[in-house]
Order: structure tokens, then sequence, then C-alpha cells
């Protein structure tokens, strides 16, 4: 067995990096006919495929309406504009920043509010509070995030949505094939939920993304908006934009949608597998997924306690960096930190945010990652923790850590 880390000039765990994420694709075979098909066809944009791809998505979550766009950016630009919202939108900070952005391209106020300690999603108090704003500072949505995978607590949210008489919309990125504790998919929430299918999502079509809804009305005013507000007739309707699948990632979408329910298996074990393998490390801890819901397992991020695993995050990253693990800081720094939105929200008091941004870190995980390298990754974490009082403080620390050989 493997003791010594790499970082102290030990053997890496791995002789080559394991990625932090990697696509999952369908079989090529049966695909590259069908593109053959598209290209004959000469129909490359709102053909058919980008309709079925739709209808079997809507089926697929048990939804009203499906509508592709061309990512889940651009989803969540179009959903704000289409609900004519005005003045602010709650949403959390510890979130990636396209929901942010979505916010601020429509130019509406943003009030980012805090995540819950256990859950890492949108405190539902937090929530509350940032929900009333300064007079004259109408709140105008609320838009949480499914983090990593985990579903949103719905029914508290869903009460200050209704108390403010605001939609709840969902940022699902990270949640095709959740489920909340109801039973009912990731999709069906709120007033709408968008999904990202660019390829570190478990569900990819190269680019893309779905607005999900059970409103007619709503889906098709997407429909109208990512065609740049032109309801056919060449007379805009609103400003809008090109938002549109491409046929040829709705094929890859399609061909990914009939294999996904076995990558989410997959997935999930591979989540309970680090879970099971970590779970005495000490000063390691996971995310909370609500009673009776389950995760879509995007992401596998752990929680480092640094007074009981004897070393920062940031630390822990530049050791496994040196075993050839990539790890990602998910998410760090947290919105209302980044350059961008400093001058925003320069006020804003965020300390569970805070906290947790700096102390979590995405360890690999796809849905063709074998078990034999999962555990090799977790022991790689045991044994640096147990030498964390050796490594200390004084070696060097970074994203591209040291070459161990160097050493
Ligand atoms: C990836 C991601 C997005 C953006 O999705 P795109 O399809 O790349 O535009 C938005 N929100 C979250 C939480 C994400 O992880």
């Amino acid at each position: 067995m493997r003791t010594y880390p790499a970082i102290l000039g030990g053997e890496p765990a791995f002789a080559e990096q394991v990625p932090v994420s990697r696509p999952t694709t369908p079989p090529a075979e049966p695909l590259l006919r069908r593109v053959r098909d598209v290209l004959d066809s000469a129909m490359l944009t709102n053909g058919r495929h980008v309709r079925e791809f739709e209808a079997e998505v809507a089926g697929f979550l048990g939804v009203g309406h499906a509508v592709a766009v061309s990512n889940c950016t651009v989803g969540l630009m179009l959903l704000l504009r289409c609900l004519g919202l005005r003045g602010s939108v709650v949403l959390p900070s510890f979130t990636f920043m396209a929901t942010a952005h979505a916010v601020a391209w429509n130019r509406l106020g943003i009030r980012f509010v805090d995540v819950d300690a256990a859950t890492w999603t949108v405190d539902p108090d937090s929530a509350a509070a940032g929900a009333v704003g300064a007079a004259g500072d109408a709140v105008a949505a609320v838009l949480a995030v499914h983090t990593f995978g985990a579903p949103c607590a719905v029914p508290p949210l869903s009460a200050v949505a209704v108390r403010h008489r605001v939609p709840l919309l969902f940022d699902a990125a990270h949640g095709f094939g959740a489920k909340y504790p109801d039973g009912t998919a990731v999709g069906t929430g709120g007033t709408a939920e968008v999904f990202s299918l660019s390829p570190t999502k478990q569900l990819s079509a190269g680019e893309g993304g779905l607005v999900t809804t059970n409103d007619g009305d709503l889906a098709r005013e997407l429909r109208v908006a990512r065609e740049y507000g032109n309801p056919g007739d060449y007379d805009s309707a609103f400003v809008g934009l090109n938002a549109r699948l491409p046929e040829l990632s709705a094929l890859l979408g399609r061909a990914s949608l009939a294999e996904f329910p076995q990558w989410l298996e997959r997935r999930r074990a591979t989540a309970l597998r680090y879970r099971a393998n970590l779970a005495d490390v000490p000063g390691v801890t996971f995310q909370q997924v609500p009673e009776g819901a389950l995760s879509s397992a995007k992401d596998l991020t752990i929680r480092i306690d640094e007074s009981h695993f004897g070393m920062s995050r940031d630390r822990l990253a530049a050791c496994l960096s040196a075993e050839r693990v990539a790890t990602r800081c998910y998410f760090y720094p947290p919105v209302h930190r980044q350059r961008a939105y400093r001058q925003v929200t320069p006020s804003v008091s965020l300390p569970e945010t805070e906290t947790l941004a700096a102390s979590v870190l995405t360890l690999p995980l796809y849905s063709h990652l074998s078990a034999d390298v999962v555990d090799r990754i977790c022991e790689a974490i045991r044994t640096i923790q147990q030498a964390a009082d050796l490594i200390g403080e004084s070696a060097p620390v970074g994203i591209g850590a040291p070459d161990p050989t160097n050493l």
C-alpha cells in the first residue's frame, strides 16, 4: 500500500491525470448514420430533431413543455425576459456566474442571499429576508439553484414567492435526472426550470439548454424569444435573441437521452462509493440531500474542515494535483466576490456562502469513471490527511502544483 504522498516525493497515485469531468457520449455508429441523414436533408436548424428532442425530454421529465435553446445562460436570459419582470431577483451567490449574468443582462436588480450550511442550496429564511427590499425596489422573482444536483427545498421557497406574488424559477443546470421528495422530476418545479446541456453536465448535446414549464403560454413565448422575438411574420414582438439549438446538437441530445438512465445510475453509484469510502476521514463532509429527494450526482463536492482535516482546502487541492488528480473549487470565489459583481452588491453579508466557498473541493466524477479509480482517489486523500502534519503549510501550493519528480 502507498503511504507516502506525492507532494512529499512519493510515487503519484496515477500515471496520467484524472480529469474532474468527462462527457459520456452515446454509441457513435447509429448517431453518425443520423448525422448523414440530417446533412442529406439540408435541414440544419428548426427541423424535426429539435421538436422530437423536446417531446422526448418533456416525456422523460413528466412536464408539459420543454423548449430547447442554445445554452442554459440564454435560456435563463430569455425566461426572465419573457416573464416581463421589474425589480430585483433573489438568487444565491454560491452558484456558477451564469445564474447572476442572466439577471444582470436583463438589467434586473440582484439580491444575493445565503445558502443553507447543510444542503448548500438557497436558505429559505435568507430568501425570505432578501425578498424584503428597500422601498421602491420590488422583488421580481426567486431564482434558486439545484446545486451539484441536489434539489432545492421547494415548499418554503414557494411560500416566499407566493407571499410576494412573484415567480419561483430554478437554474437546473445541474439537475437533470434529480427527483423531488414527492417523486416528481426536477424540471417540473416552480414556474419554469432551465437545464444546461454543456459538456460538463450529466446530459450533453455538445452545447445546449432546455427550459421546462407547465405553462403553455410561457412555452410559446419562449419559442418566439429564441427566434429573435419573431412570431413568424417578421414583425418582431419584442427584443429576442437567436437562441436556437442546432439539429446536429439535438441529435446528440436525443442519442444521449436514450442512454441517460444507465449513465445516471452509474453516477449515483460512484457518488455513493465516494461517500462510503471517505465517511471516516476526519474533516471531510458532504452535501446533505433533502430527505426523500434524489440528487442527479452532477458533482461530487466535499467540504474540508481544516481544523479536523489538518490542512486547508487549497493545500489538499495542491496535494491531489501532485497525485495527478484534477479538482475544482466549485464555487470559489462566490459570485458576489467576483470582479464583475463587487460594485453591484458591495455590502452584502453572506456568512455561510463565504465559509462554504472557502472549504469546498469538487473531485472527479463522470458516469464512466471506474470504481477502481474512485478507490485510489479516496486512498490518496486518506494518505494525505494522515500525513497532514508532515506536509504542513510549508510545501508550495497552487494549481499546477510542483512536478513531484522534481522534489
Ligand atoms: C453550467 C452552468 C450554467 C450555464 O450553462 P451553459 O449551458 O453553459 O450556459 C448555469 N448555471 C449553472 C449552475 C451551471 O453550472
